[in-house]
């Protein structure tokens, strides 16, 4: 019987492929091809892999050779596309290929058991007739999508799935832009440069209509991959398309969902079923056979970037995804990050602008800064923002208050003898969370009871420092007592589906003030909200981060930008935006309040340039931890002598600014190089003497760093 060598990718740390032997089980069975996945003997366990290659001869002696235990038979094998996206990220992040292959793949996919594969590709229709009708009428019992399939292949005469619900006509900037999206018949990089609330989706939602009939007209699949920031936080987003597309398979995938609907979604992608994929960062290494259009919503957005594990950045892949398939990625933003603006500038990229908000009567809100010099707050709160927010109560008009920090007080402190809640394990503060009763550590959950009296010197009277979300919004219930205050954080939305009731209560017009944080700023268009106030943004002009001024900008944009986004006030006026600030003439409120995103980013980009920063400069960042310093410190110091390449800077390593995270101390050696071609065949090299380094630290490299 056939017998086949397969090299097999796993998910370890270790940088190779494995070879194993297969052998058919039964006359006729097919060599696994690539692509597909096999269960393998590894170590004392089993493992379950992709096969990546066939090979004539394994390098193992003869009797070293395990045999593959199990082929995944009924799962299709992934795409060559696929593989190579993989091998591309692998590379290029400097990580196994197995540990970025494995852990995009749903739980269910890759777990030793077959029963949840196998009752998903039921759902799906998948499986051979007499399992399938086992499973069916078990499938039954679940509602959820099965239901609506059946319903739909019960109907007699099917809907044409290419018929789709009535859309809004374009304006003529967003017809242009739609039309040069759909056009692109080659691999193409568009920057939708539209200012806040100028009608992306609908540019999003007609481009990809356009490229769905097209296909269907000459009898090909298609499929478009829509990503945003964060699920939850844009269900109107996942509503809009569903209704605009009634006949078509839309999924969603991100990690919010439960097991066995993430392994369903996945399979409709990967089987091509699912016409419309809507998803977080995790999407962009779902496998998509029949892909043709991308589009990035939000494109600046940080959540974009993993910050763990393979830290990868989906805006990027998607471009390489593109780029490899030869077809058309759209980066949607009103504050393009500096890479993509850049990008542009250089004619890399076509920019296609929406200049102007498309709701009639819409116009860009008005916005003012408060000299909190002069206008002295009370509680956190200006009397001039105070009388705005009174004004849009009495005229039934929403009002957001923007505060980037949840909880009570940012720290709690004893006036007699000078004691702060410093986290015993962090070089942070514990935050008051009055509502708990809680303090609580941000960076490693510690948590304590508020504790009655001071822990050194027993006086009672404790004084919370600053504010957050929650004293914000115990002070505004008492301004206004008869108005209806939410507040949405991370603390607020802990529940799942609670986020999702909240931001559906301000739609429906039950809030009358909104204090939230970033959550709030994203993407969402609140109609009946006119007032947007910024509480407290100044300590970001300061901070040692140089991307600090740019995520502020684009912050202040956005939540300037869910002000008046569906006309005019009762009174006439445009919406209003209110910054109080001890720096009323920082360049940079200046440019918010003439809406300059073109002339802000030109002076950042000049400064980046000057300074030798990203984007005119690759980096590397080789970051440690241990539990002393000094043996993080010596594995950098180490780390920084072993190899020396002329165009390569290599920086002292530096404590991190957050140094003692969950009692491990951290530091960072940072690489830059002009060139990405030589950074990264300096950091392959450079790599591979990492690993023989012997040490007690535990070590990682990231590539394109964000934060430090
Ligand atoms: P953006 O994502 O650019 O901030 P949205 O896509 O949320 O903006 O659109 C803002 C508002 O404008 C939405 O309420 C949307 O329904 C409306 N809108 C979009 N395009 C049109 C159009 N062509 N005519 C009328 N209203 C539109
Ligand atoms: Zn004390
Ligand atoms: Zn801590």
């Amino acid at each position: 019987m056939e017998q086949r060598i397969l090299q097999v990718a796993l998910d370890t740390p270790l940088h190779t492929v494995f070879d194993y032997a297969w052998q058919a089980q039964a006359e006729g069975e097919l060599v696994p091809a690539i692509g597909q996945l096999v269960v393998v003997p590894f170590g004392r366990r089993e493992a379950v892999g992709v096969v990546v290659g066939h090979v004539s001869q394994s390098a193992l002696e003869q009797g070293k050779i395990k045999q593959v235990i199990a082929v995944r038979h009924q799962l299709p094998p992934l795409s060559a596309h696929w593989l190579a996206l993989c091998g591309f990220a692998a590379d290029y992040y400097q990580r196994p290929l197995g540990e970025v292959m494995l852990p995009g793949l749903p739980k269910n996919l890759r777990a030793l058991s077959t029963v949840a594969l196998d009752k998903a590709l039921n759902a799906l229709g998948r499986l051979s007739a007499p399992k399938k009708s086992k499973a069916r009428s078990k499938a039954r019992a679940h509602p959820e999508d099965e239901a609506r399939q059946e319903t739909a292949a019960a109907d007699a005469t099917p809907a044409d799935p290419m018929q789709f619900a009535q859309a809004p006509a374009l304006n003529a900037a967003q017809q242009e832009a739609a039309d040069a999206i759909a056009a692109a018949h080659a691999f193409a990089p568009l920057l939708l440069y539209g200012v806040t609330g100028s009608g992306k989706t609908e540019v999003y939602l007609q481009a990809a209509a356009a490229i769905l009939r097209r296909a269907a007209e000459s009898g090909e699949r298609a499929q478009i991959l829509v990503l945003v920031p964060e699920i939850n936080l844009t269900p109107q987003l996942e509503g809009n398309i569903r209704a605009r597309f009634p006949h078509l398979n839309v999924v969603a995938l991100h990690s919010g969902l439960a097991e066995g609907e993430r392994a369903r979604n996945w399979l409709a992608a990967h089987l091509g079923q699912a016409q419309i994929v809507l998803g977080t960062r995790l999407a962009i290494l779902a496998s998509l056979p029949a892909l043709k259009l991308i589009v990035i919503d939000e494109e600046h957005d940080p959540s974009y970037k993993q910050q763990e594990g393979l830290r990868y950045s989906a805006r990027d892949l998607a471009v390489w995804r593109a780029h490899q398939l030869g077809i058309p990625v759209v980066l949607g933003s009103a504050t393009p990050s500096l890479e993509t603006w850049q990008h542009a500038q250089a004619g890399r990229y076509r920019r296609l602008e929406l200049r102007q908000r498309a709701a009639r009567e819409a116009v860009l809100p008005t916005v003012k800064v408060i000299d909190l010099e002069r206008d002295k707050p009370v509680d956190g709160l200006t009397a001039t923002l105070i009388a705005a927010v009174r004004k849009r109560l009495e005229q039934g008009e929403q009002s957001l208050l923007f505060l980037n920090r949840r909880g009570y007080a940012p720290v709690l402190a004893c006036d007699a003898c000078g004691w702060i809640s410093n986290c015993m394990r962090c070089d942070a503060f514990m935050v008051v969370h009055r509502p708990e009763r809680r303090l609580r550590c941000h960076h490693c959950s510690l948590e304590l009871h508020i504790p009655r009296a001071c822990p050194t010197c027993g006086n009672v009277d404790l004084q919370p420092l600053g504010r957050g979300t929650q004293r914000v919004e115990e002070g505004l219930q008492a301004i206004f007592p008869e108005a209806r205050v939410l507040r949405i954080d991370a603390d607020s939305t802990r529940l799942k589906g609670s986020a999702q009731s909240a931001f559906d209560s301000v739609h429906r017009g039950e809030v009358d003030i909104l204090i939230g944080t970033q959550m709030v700023a994203k993407g969402h268009d609140f109609k009946k909200l006119t007032l947007v106030g910024v509480l407290n943004p100044d300590t970001a002009l300061f901070s040692h981060d140089y991307r600090a001024s740019e995520r502020l900008f684009a912050q202040l944009m956005q939540v300037a930008g869910r002000a008046g986004r569906a006309g005019l006030s009762a009174d006439g006026s445009s919406g209003e935006v209110l910054i109080q600030t001890r720096y009323p003439h920082h360049p940079l409120y200046q440019a918010v309040i003439r809406h300059d995103y073109d002339g802000f980013a030109g002076e950042l980009l000049e400064e980046r340039r000057q300074a030798h920063f990203p984007p005119f400069m690759y980096q590397a960042l080789l970051r440690a931890e241990a539990r002393e310093l000094d043996t993080a410190m010596a594995f950098l110091k180490d780390a920084a002598t072993l190899l020396e390449a002329p165009a390569i800077t290599i920086n002292e390593p530096i404590p991190m600014t957050l140094m003692r995270v969950a009692n491990v101390e951290r530091a960072q050696l940072l690489i830059e190089c002009a060139s990405r071609p030589v950074l990264q065949a300096f950091l392959k090299q450079w790599l591979a003497l990492l690993r023989q380094v012997k040490t007690r630290a535990r070590w990682s490299l990231e590539v394109d760093p964000v934060d430090i």
